[in-house]
């Protein structure tokens, strides 16, 4: 069974330190290939307190689409966990190149626990286990960042990461289930992030299967992130659902 898992839907620092939501990224189970998107603080637990329990031993990849500490903190830690303690190397991780390089998040003693790793970069095409993805586009969000495009045998997930809006955004992620991190209720000009009126557009645009907001920061939480959820479905057409943490979607129905 292919199934997504919200182990965390926290965006933005304040929402972070105080742990309002989550911050366990997003546990992608599709045609038996397991791959945990976005590690941030409290990853391992979330993992591990799930129920039924996942096992960071079954992962196949750890994806980071950027270093900010929300997406990357426990990236070591879950590292380490996926190769029990490092006895069994194996995995793969996905990053950007400045994740690695310049003040790295991924420390030197934990890089060569995986398998490999790859650094991501724009237009990029990658497969792991059954399934392929690719990064179309770099987004505009202070560090190397990119969304994702999963392709299982009958899904096609996208999912935006971090970024500010930009002009053809929507026209890269086509997937049949948008999975949209809208930090802010109502953006301002120096903060690189969506907000409802950028993903309202992406979302008109588009026209998904299913659309999947996350990623809430401080003002998307006292805004009641259901009822915005519910407003943008009224106004696109098109189903909208706010994640809360440790939601478990089941993608059978959307199936191609
Ligand atoms: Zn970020």
């Amino acid at each position: 069974m292919n199934w997504i898992k919200f182990l965390g839907t926290s965006g933005g620092r304040f929402v972070l330190i105080n742990q309002l939501r989550k911050t366990g990224g997003i546990w992608f189970c599709i045609d038996d290939t397991n791959i945990l998107v976005d590690p941030g603080p409290g990853t391992l637990t979330r993992c591990l307190k799930s129920r039924p329990k996942l096992n960071p031993r079954d992962l196949d990849a750890i994806i980071l689409t950027h270093k900010h500490l929300d997406h990357s903190n426990d990236v070591n830690l879950m590292i380490e966990a996926m190769t029990n303690g490092g006895w069994d190397k194996k995995g793969v991780l996905f990053t950007p190149s400045d994740a690695l390089d310049e003040d790295p998040i991924v420390l030197h003693h934990f890089r060569n626990k995986v398998d490999k790793i790859v650094k991501l970069k724009e237009k990029g095409k990658y497969s792991i286990g059954n399934i392929s993805f690719e990064t179309p586009v770099k987004h505009v969000h202070g560090v190397e960042t990119y969304g994702l495009n999963i392709s299982g045998k009958n899904n096609t997930v996208s999912l935006i990461s971090d970024t500010k809006y930009f002009e053809g955004l929507e026209k890269v992620y086509r997937g049949d289930i948008l999975i949209l991190n809208v930090v802010m209720h109502k953006g301002k000009e120096h903060i690189l992030h969506l907000d409802i009126s950028d993903a309202e557009k992406i979302i008109s645009k588009n026209k998904p299967k299913l659309c999947i907001i996350t990623h809430f920061g401080m003002t998307m939480v006292k805004a009641k992130p259901w009822e915005v959820a519910e407003t943008l479905s009224k106004k696109t057409g098109v189903n909208v659902v706010a994640a809360s943490d440790g939601m478990k979607l089941d993608l059978g129905e959307y199936n191609k």
